[in-house]
């Protein structure tokens, strides 16, 4: 394995990659309170930069972001040390957790006309995509000496219903999720697409949020009741004349991850076939939130156990990111509703959990 240190772009590097940072990063986000109703005052506090109350409870995170916070501060928080993380080799994964409203898709896309101009509030994804040209390209110039090039492809899908639809081609059959030693857990037969510049990101994702299947419910007529995750791949390819001409393949994989609202399912109204639908989507989220306490705990205790991955179609793609070799980032959106109190605790709580959990990434290269 390569050390970190000399992974590529890190010699002169001060940026943010801490491979001894094994932990998971768990920023809460508080979003404004909405024109409608919510004027009342906020039921959580930001009261320090790492810390907010609710409750008469403080709960302390790696960071708070509140109504101040902007879309550039988030980047900053998230954005910018995954680009870092996946130039160094190693896989990454955000995931966005919250109740329905709660502020998730504004944090990971942005407002619905942001999405791909230069925009106050443009989101974490077209952010990160954007960054991550730039960097691949001063790293090229940079390495120039090394023949280093950068390759990247993206993927872009849904899982609904334990159902996994690519949302590059929505025909696509066939979808299964593999695993084998050379290329870990994959999706079988999913459309991957290379790309070498924010245009052609943005046509992907033009397509795929266009494909993105949206439900009613009673607590918010737009919820998404589905996840979705958006893949880049990052392969490097770098010749070092002073190593005798030697080429070393590393390949790196950010996933976005945007979870279906985690409301229980009562506080929805939701009936008939809308009910199963219900305890599918949270038999993913559900198997998520027992797995962070399984992993939690071993990481607490050090015990090895057996980890129940391949419960649902979620925790099964995702298991390299929660258990293994990634570094692993969690935004917790939250509303300042009085009404939302008890969703906001649970949602801090799964938080909470997921802090405790430590991750062993190590960087991918042949
Ligand atoms: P979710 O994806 O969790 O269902 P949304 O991201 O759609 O929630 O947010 C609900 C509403 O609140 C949207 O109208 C969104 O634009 C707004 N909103 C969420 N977070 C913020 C924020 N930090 N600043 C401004 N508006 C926000």
């Amino acid at each position: 394995k390569l050390t970190v240190e000399a992974a590529v772009g890190l010699e002169n590097n001060t940026g943010p990659v801490n491979p001894a940072d094994s932990g998971v990063k768990v920023i809460v986000r508080i979003r404004p309170p909405n024109k409608v109703g919510e004027d009342g005052g906020s039921v959580v506090q930001k009261l320090s930069n790492d810390s907010l109350s609710i409750a008469g409870q403080t709960f302390t995170f790696d960071s708070v972001a509140d109504i101040e916070s902007t879309q550039i501060d988030i980047f900053h928080l998230i954005g910018a040390p995954l680009i870092e993380n996946c130039l160094a080799g190693f896989n990454s994964s955000v995931f966005a957790y919250g109740q329905t409203g709660s502020g998730k898709t504004y944090t990971i896309w942005g407002a619905s006309n942001a999405l791909l101009e230069e925009h106050d509030q443009q989101g974490l994804i077209p952010r990160v995509c954007q960054r991550l040209f730039e960097r691949v390209n001063e790293e090229q110039e940079k390495h120039a000496d090394k023949q280093l090039v950068y390759m990247c492809r993206c993927s872009f899908l849904e899982i609904y219903n334990e159902q996994i639809t690519d949302l590059l081609d929505p025909n696509q059959k066939n979808l299964q999720i593999r695993e084998d030693i050379k290329s870990g857990v994959y999706v079988e037969n999913l459309t991957e697409e290379c790309v070498s510049s924010m245009e052609d990101v943005s046509q992907l994702l033009i397509k795929g949020l266009s494909n993105r299947r949206t439900g009613s419910t009673s607590v918010n007529a737009e919820s998404s009741r589905s996840h979705s995750v958006f893949t880049c791949v990052v392969e490097s390819r770098s010749k070092s004349m002073a190593d005798g001409g030697v080429s070393c393949l590393k390949m790196s994989k950010i996933n976005f991850v945007d979870l279906a609202g985690s409301e229980r399912q009562k506080q929805t109204g939701a009936a008939g076939g809308r009910l199963k639908e219900a305890g599918n989507i949270n038999r993913s989220l559900s198997q998520l939130g027992n797995l962070i306490n399984i992993l939690a705990e071993v990481s607490q205790t050090g015990k090895q156990r057996h980890i129940p991955y391949r419960d649902s179609k979620l925790t099964f793609l995702l298991q390299e990111s929660l258990g293994g070799n990634a570094k692993l980032a969690m935004i917790c959106a939250v509303s300042p509703a009085q009404s939302c109190k008890s969703e906001t605790l649970s949602t801090l709580r799964f938080a909470q959990r997921a802090k405790a959990i430590k991750n062993k990434a190590v960087v991918n290269e042949e």
